[in-house]
């Protein structure tokens, strides 16, 4: 792979379209391989943001004046584009909250009020970020349900027939990873709802990689919920979107009380509002609601199915290159794999390999990756992560492998 053309991305001009890249880090072109930490923002973002405080920063919704207005229809169009990203079939069931994080904990919070019982099983997987485990061992904390744990095969993958057995008409909730930031494994969510519908319990999808590398179709997928954080995907920090079912998020009780979730406030009772303002309560991230929109739409001009090809062949030609490497492993050999590459090299600390790198200029990412229960798993401390976005190319890959032996030439 020796070419920029070996997909349909015009990669060249579409770094032209990311300032951030554009710079030197110790004297070395930066190369930006942290994207599964948080990706890098186009131009139109940035710009959506400096129009926004610019020219109509106006608090949204009931507002008389002009600016209000136009701030107003900005965020729901917004919210129109989330929709569409998803194929949520209303904008109803479309929630703005500050990321994946803040949606698991949503949706824990609101079942353990009205959805959980002592007894009742919550079923996640071993391969989960902290924000899918924890919410979820709070709501079991609160109400006696209990955690059950999909466990891993020898390549990274699920174990399905551990999933089987573990779905039951016990489980309420089946809350799992779409894409593991951590493996880069790409689970059969479709398959997993399908098992836990049958058993009548309600699905969570972590979409936090998989809504960036995925075509997303929550309708075909028929989970209860998906989200994902605006920040991973080229869009701002603090913006995210849950999806929710209609008929389940009708049910629930609302998460925070405070303005704009109400129908009528008295000192005696409080009516709520409808979806989605139900679950938006006090003055949103205004800006960056605005601003994902952009982000969205400049992932659907590309195309999801163009960017995991161009992804997926960085990531066959990097695992091609470190392998070469002695002593490196790959963590993570799942047969269906996005653009996550996971390693550990013999008689090298991952945190050293991380300093190494950024003093040649290239930023992977070391350490746990917020997933520890699957390190423990996996007999790990950490380990080393490269991740690629629609804007590397295969020439960075090759300098990072160079850099990379360079590297435990060095610390060896
Ligand atoms: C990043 C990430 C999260 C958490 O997202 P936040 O934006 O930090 O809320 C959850 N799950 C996965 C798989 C992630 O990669």
């Amino acid at each position: 792979m020796s070419s920029l053309t070996s997909s349909s991305i015009d990669v060249r001009a579409l770094r032209e379209e990311f300032p951030v890249l554009h710079q030197q880090i110790n004297g070395k072109p930066l190369i930006y391989f942290d994207n599964a930490a948080t990706s890098q923002k186009p131009r139109v973002v940035i710009e959506a943001l400096k129009q926004y405080y610019e020219q109509y920063n106006s608090n949204i919704h009931r507002g008389a004046h002009h600016l209000a207005a136009k701030a107003t229809e900005a965020y729901e169009q917004s919210r129109e584009a989330a929709r569409r990203f998803l194929n949520a079939s209303s904008i109803e069931e479309v929630l703005f909250v500050r990321g994946v994080t803040e949606a698991v904990n949503l949706v824990a919070d609101c079942l353990s009020r009205a959805w959980l019982q002592a007894g009742d099983e919550v079923v996640i997987s071993t391969m989960e970020h902290h924000s899918n485990i924890v919410p979820w061992q709070m709501a079991c904390e609160r109400t006696g349900a209990v955690l059950k744990v999909i466990p891993l095969n020898d390549l990274g993958e699920l174990d399905m027939a551990q999933a089987e057995a573990l779905i039951t008409p016990r489980t309420k909730v089946l809350s799992v990873v779409h894409i593991s930031n951590a493996l880069g494994t790409i689970n059969p969510v479709k398959e997993l709802v399908r098992k836990a519908k049958a058993v009548g319990a309600l699905t969570f999808i972590d979409g936090a990689q998989g809504a960036v590398h995925l075509p997303v179709d929550v309708q075909g997928l028929d989970c209860d919920f998906y989200a994902f954080s605006g920040h991973k995907v080229y869009a701002p920090t603090g913006i995210g979107v849950l999806y929710g079912r209609r008929s389940v998020l009708e049910k629930l009780p609302p998460y925070h009380g405070g303005g704009e979730m109400i129908k009528e406030v008295t000192f005696e009772k409080t009516t709520y509002n409808d979806l989605p303002f139900k679950y938006e309560a006090g003055t949103p991230n205004i800006a960056d609601a605005i601003a994902l929109r952009y982000a969205l739409e400049f992932v659907e001009q590309i195309g999801k199915e163009a960017m995991l090809r161009h992804e997926q062949a960085l990531l066959t030609y990097a695992t091609d290159l470190v392998s070469r490497i002695d002593g490196l492993q790959v963590i993570g050999q799942a047969k269906e794999k996005a653009g996550i590459l996971s390693f550990v090299i013999e008689g090298v600390h991952h945190h050293d390999v991380g300093v190494l790198l950024d003093n040649m200029g290239i930023a992977i990412r070391t350490g746990h990756h917020c997933t520890q229960p699957l390190m423990r798993y996996l007999g790990l401390e950490g380990t080393s992560r490269a991740s690629f976005a629609v804007y590397n190319t295969p020439e960075e890959v090759e300098r990072f492998a160079e850099a990379l032996q360079k590297a435990v030439n060095m610390l060896r």
